[in-house]
């Protein structure tokens, strides 16, 4: 009897251990942290975008979560997003989703903590319809397909989308890869580090005409698109 309730104990306690870790690093606060997760790890993918956006993000909570129920019941996007970070007067917070894996998990918390930073830097000061673009392009998402992309029904005015993107599932894939293609336009016509440097003062977009000399942004994208193919 004591050796079942024994190997009981060591059951629960070695499930447990799976998806049970918490730690702490300067800038998140990590809960319920797959085994595997590795605190050096998560640093240098901390340090890596916060030198590019010259930023020491102030601490947030990071929680992990093994099902979908759990990750659907923590936020308001849904199943479909891998991870989603709630910016918000209250609280400021990233939920990784179960789609998260050990393969993935750098660039999709690269991917995170760019918003992260636009949210405690930026001050609105960066477009909604480039925030997707530059959190995939900073995070060292794959470039953008631009052969796909121009097959896909592009907005007619890029600015007008919104955030979260909106649509059936493929419609908000391809919003988050013309927002990216929009950064990847952005980086070939100015300094993005630059651009990036003046915005936290005015609005982008302000710079986007002046600074990077775009009158037009929906023309210079057809153009971008055709120069690309
Ligand atoms: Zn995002």
């Amino acid at each position: 009897m004591i050796k079942l309730f024994f190997l009981l104990f060591l059951i629960n306690f070695l499930s447990l251990q799976v998806f049970a870790k918490e730690f702490r690093t300067n800038e998140l606060e990590i809960h319920n942290a797959p085994d595997w997760l590795m605190q050096p790890k998560v640093e240098k993918v901390t340090d890596s975008i916060q030198q590019k956006l010259e930023w020491r993000i102030r601490r947030i909570p990071l929680f992990w979560h093994q099902s979908e129920s759990s990750f659907v019941k923590a936020q308001t996007l849904g199943p479909t997003p891998a991870a989603v970070t709630i910016k918000s007067k209250q609280k400021t917070e990233i939920h990784m989703g179960p789609q998260v894996n050990k393969k993935n998990y750098e660039q999709i918390l690269g991917h995170e903590l760019v918003h992260v930073i636009f949210y405690q830097k930026y001050n609105g000061a960066i477009p909604q319809w480039l925030e997707e673009g530059f959190a995939n392009d900073l995070s060292k998402k794959e470039a953008v397909n631009y052969k796909w992309l121009s097959q896909q029904k592009i907005p007619e005015d890029v600015t007008k989308m919104g955030h979260p993107f909106k649509g059936i599932p493929s419609e908000i894939h391809t919003q988050y890869k013309v927002s990216q293609a929009l950064v990847e336009m952005l980086k070939k016509k100015c300094d993005l580090e630059n651009l990036l440097r003046l915005s936290v003062e005015r609005k982008m977009t302000d710079y986007i005409k002046t600074y990077c000399e775009i009158k037009d942004i929906n023309q210079s994208f057809k153009e971008w698109i055709l120069k690309k193919i």
